[in-house]
């Protein structure tokens, strides 16, 4: 299995890192649910490696027994916890297909054409950019501007520094 294809369920204990998964390419479901339960089944089921900090669900047996690849997360800042993701699953920076999935509705992106966004960004950008891409569900646009840029810097960190 390649990096790319590993998909996350992210429980709301460490749901900050939801998005930059997705930022990096990954399938990442944010889990808001109050049941235990209900993250293990969909973990189970959709074969999604299970992010927590919550101990209790660790102890569940399909995750004892291996059935769901899990990490349980030990620190309560952002950066450690990507760090220790990273570092569990061996993730691969050139596996990374940054910038391919919605941040907010975890949606595949698909190309735009430069002609169908020319109304909906601003003047400069379309000026200045040839690339585009579209969430098919919220419809938002993704273009390699600067937050672009600066987001790609910040990912990039998590590697050079590790
Ligand atoms: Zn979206």
């Amino acid at each position: 299995m390649i990096d790319a294809e590993l998909k996350f369920i992210v429980d709301h204990n460490v749901g900050k890192m939801a998005k930059w998964l997705r930022m990096a390419g990954f399938d990442a479901l944010l889990f808001t649910g109050a049941e235990d339960d209900a993250i293990v089944a969909t973990a189970l089921n959709e074969k999604r490696i299970l992010l927590t900090r919550d101990r209790r669900i660790m102890k569940r047996r399909v995750i004892v027994a291996g059935h769901i690849k899990s990490v349980l997360i030990e620190s309560d800042h952002f950066t450690a916890q990507v760090r220790q993701v990273i570092s569990t699953l061996k993730l691969d920076k050139s596996c990374l297909r940054p910038f391919t999935i919605c941040l907010e509705c975890n949606r595949r992106l698909q190309g735009s054409t430069k002609e169908t966004v020319k109304d909906r960004v601003p003047p400069y950008v379309f000026l200045t950019q040839e690339q585009f891409s579209e969430c098919p569900a919220c419809h938002r646009l993704y273009w390699q501007g600067t937050h672009w840029q600066f987001m790609s810097r910040k990912m990039d960190a998590f590697w050079n520094c590790a």
